[in-house]
Parts: structure tokens; sequence; C-alpha cells
């Protein structure tokens, strides 16, 4: 017999650790979060600068790489992905800039309710915590932490000072009223520390949400699709093929290569592909 829990979230990266550790603030929800990597709870994580470790490695990284493509002389392209709590954020950059206030509004034009600026900001608001801004466009109470970059490289006032002369405008805020412009960007870091989705909204959580569990080196293998609709997850943990059941939703939040095609080896796609 399989478990039945109200919400299977599939991958525990930036999305899948905010769906998760949101969803699971209402004692009253269970969810399960399923990660096919570790809990990326060290100090590989933690030390900005390691990244430099893991980008290039398979340390906490599916390290893909594409077909050869015709467009690069048959070249193969070179695509990091994070695997382990955190996802992508654990390795990647700690850059803090949103997208454009255009395109999220190009996006609402286009049919999709609920993704215009004025739509999102909200959002981005309530998940930040924001050690230098405040106001109409950041917050301070979120959990994900965003500090400015900590360095004393002279360079960066060279160049700051360069822009000035070439007339560029200078921003201290990517993320305001406007963005274009040269400056120092923000980080989600916290004391130094990379910020990573998990440590904003899973990790503390792991050893007091009782609603909330988090299954790691767990790997889904297939959607369970019932009468036209997901109604669970089938998954890899310790050689063993596995199943849990959601009552209310499956959320697949498995990075941008891997949710389409858990969605193909489910049986969900373009026809002809999946023939092939
Ligand atoms: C090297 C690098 C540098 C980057 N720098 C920046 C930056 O500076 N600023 C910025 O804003 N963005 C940056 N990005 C992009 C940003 O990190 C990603 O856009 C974001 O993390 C994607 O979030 P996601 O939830 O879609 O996927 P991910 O965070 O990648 O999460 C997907 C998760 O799903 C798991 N998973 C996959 N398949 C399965 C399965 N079958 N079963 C269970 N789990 C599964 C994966 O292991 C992973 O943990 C960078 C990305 C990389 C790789």
């Amino acid at each position: 017999m399989s478990e039945t829990v109200d919400f299977v979230v599939v991958g525990g990266g930036s999305g899948g650790c905010a769906v998760a550790g949101r969803l699971s603030e209402d004692a009253g929800t269970s969810v399960v979060l399923l990660e096919a990597g570790g809990t990326a709870d060290n100090w590989v994580v933690k030390t900005p600068y390691a990244l430099s470790l893991m980008v290039p490695s398979k340390l906490n990284n599916w390290h893909f790489e594409t077909v050869p493509q015709p467009g690069l002389n048959g070249r193969i392209g070179y695509q990091p992905r994070g695997k382990g709590l955190g996802g992508s954020s654990a390795i990647n950059a700690m850059v803090y800039i949103r997208g454009h206030k255009w395109d999220y509004d190009h996006w609402a034009e286009l049919g999709n309710a609920g993704w215009s600026y004025a739509d999102v900001l909200p959002y981005f608001k309530r998940s930040e915590n924001n050690t230098e801004f405040n106001g109409a466009y950041h917050g301070q109470s979120g959990p994900l932490h965003v500090d400015r970059l900590r360095t004393d490289n002279p360079v960066h006032e060279i160049f700051l000072q360069a822009a000035r002369e070439a007339q560029f405008r200078i921003r201290d805020d990517f993320n305001g009223e406007e963005q274009e412009g040269l400056g120092p960007y923000q980080l989600t870091q916290h004391n130094g520390e990379r910020w990573s989705a998990a440590r904003a909204y899973v990790h503390p959580h792991i050893a007091t949400r009782r609603n909330l569990r988090v299954e790691t080196e767990a790997q889904a293998t297939r959607i369970l699709v019932e009468g036209g609709r997901a109604v669970g997850v089938a998954y890899r943990q310790n050689d063993q093929i596995r199943e849990i059941r959601a009552r209310r939703e499956v959320i697949l939040a498995s990075g941008a290569f891997q949710s389409p095609q858990l969605l193909m080896l489910s049986g969900i796609g373009d026809a002809a592909a999946l023939q092939a």
C-alpha cells in the first residue's frame, strides 16, 4: 500500500523548496518533497566562492551535456544544474535580479492570468529579507536573505568611476523602479554565506514540521495518472521503486530540463516524440 499525503512536490530546487516550505506553513496540510540529490547542507554550499568547486564538477550538480549542436560546428555544450536540496540555488552565482517588468506584463497580455508584474511583485516582496532596501519593491521579513556584495576590491570603484565618466546611469538597486544601468548587484547571501532556497524554505523546518517530509536521494521516475488526473508519483530510492499518492496535487518542480523529461517519461508530451 502506498502512502497518501495532500501534496507531493517533485524536485527540491528553487521552486520546489519555496512551494513545499510555504504549503507546509499550514499544519493541517501534509507535504512530501522528493529530491533526487542529497541534503546539500554543508560548507561547500554555504561558502560563496566554493561554487568554483561545484559548477565545473559533479558535486551537487547534474553536469548535463547537450547533444552535438549543428550551429556550433557539432560542439557539445555544458549545462550545469543543481542536484540536492536547493537545486540550482545551491550552486548558482547568487545574483539577485528579478525578471524585467515588461516580460511579466507581456506574459499576462498573452493570456497568462496572474503573471503581470503587479501580480508577482507582492510574492517577491513576501519572499525577501533585504538588508538594504524596503518599500514599494522590497521586503524585509521573508525567509530569503538578500544582501549587498561584500568586497573591498578597488576595481569596483574604478569601474563605477569609468561608467560615470562615460555617462552611464549608476544603479544601486536592480529590482526597483528602473533596471537599466551599471552598478553593484545584490546577492542571495546572509552574513557572507550563500542563502539557497533550501536554507530559506526547507532546512529550518525539516526537524520541526511534522506535516513536511523531505525525501532525499529520491528520484521520481513517473507521474501516476488515473482518469486523466495526476494522483501520485513513482520514485527510486535505495534501489527500490516506491510510490506516493497525492490527495490534492502533484507539483512538478524538477527544473527546466527535468520537468519536461519527467512528463515525457510519464507519457505526457508530443505524441511523435513519445512514440520514438
Ligand atoms: C551555474 C549556475 C549559475 C546561475 N547563476 C544565477 C544567478 O546568479 N542568479 C540567478 O537568478 N539565477 C542563476 N542561475 C539560475 C537559477 O539558479 C535557476 O534558474 C533556478 O535555480 C531554477 O530553479 P528551478 O526550481 O526551476 O530548478 P532547480 O533549482 O534546478 O531545481 C530542480 C531540482 O529538481 C531535482 N530533480 C530533477 N529531476 C528530479 C526527479 N526526477 N526527481 C526528484 N528530483 C528531481 C534536481 O536535483 C533539483 O534539485 C544559475 C544557474 C546555474 C546552474
